[in-house]
């Protein structure tokens, strides 16, 4: 896609369209569309661009910066769901725990250590997802396949942290279909983690699809989509 020439409509339009997608891909695979969460990813958009989403009835937003999350959550309404969905650097864990909803990327113990310090610190449950290098790439973070299940293990035992599930971003294709076969091996993992630890089947979250495979990932099993440019249109990342 061309930033500009493409045939983007309106926000409220996008949402309309992406809806629809997901509803389709659940019909297709038998699922319930309220088993879906759509994450709308609005980094790098203004604040006049996430209220117009807020206005087509948008309430869980997803950001990759702290302090862009932060900067967001003090001028949206108070009713919107923050997911930290980037990168997390261990210094910044404490200007979010007490805002967001869910932390997406956890994918090293010291993380995961300092999330349940300032968890126990601000008396609050911090849910997270461990983030897998599903197709074990160079230049993308998460944790090996192999590595997952032993990583879950340790990170479900620390004081104050909630374990809900996996996240990951599969590789950039043109073709959809061939992340297909990632998507069904996070479900797998999921299940087996879930399975394996999981009391109370809380371990039950799967964040996979971005506006390039989503309902791929539906059709797999995703639980949660973080759809960014199919919704706010390309991101212009010049001016930031
Ligand atoms: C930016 C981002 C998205 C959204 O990507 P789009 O292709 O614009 O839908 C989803 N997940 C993560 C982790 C991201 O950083």
């Amino acid at each position: 896609m061309i930033g500009g020439l493409n045939s983007m409509g309106s926000i409220a339009e996008n949402l309309r369209k992406v809806n629809e997608n997901i509803a389709l891909a659940c019909e297709k695979a038998g699922r319930n569309r309220d088993d879906v969460t759509l994450i709308s990813v609005s980094k790098t958009k203004p604040v006049s661009m996430l209220m117009e989403a807020y206005d087509a009835g948008v309430r869980v937003f997803g950001e990759n910066k702290v302090q862009e999350l932060v900067d967001k959550y003090e001028q949206m309404p108070k009713d919107v769901h923050w997911h930290m969905i980037g990168h997390l650097q261990r210094n910044k864990v404490k200007y979010i725990i007490d805002k967001v909803d869910l932390i997406h990327g956890v994918d090293t113990i010291q993380l995961a250590e300092e999330i349940s310090k300032q968890a126990v610190k601000h008396n609050v449950k911090a849910n997270i997802l461990i983030e897998v290098n599903i197709g074990d790439e160079e230049s993308k973070f998460g944790v090996s396949i192999q590595d997952a299940y032993k990583f879950a293990e340790d990170v479900y035992k620390l004081p104050n942290i909630c374990l809900r599930g996996l996240m990951c971003v599969a590789p950039n294709t043109e073709n959809p279909e061939e992340n297909r076969k990632y998507f069904q091996k996070m479900y797998k993992m999921c299940v087996d983690i879930n399975h394996k630890i999981g009391d109370n089947n809380v371990v039950n979250i799967l964040s996979m699809g971005m506006t390039g495979d989503y309902q791929v990932a539906v059709e797999e099993g995703a639980t949660m989509v973080r759809v960014g440019t199919g919704i706010f249109g390309e991101r212009d990342y010049s001016k930031i």
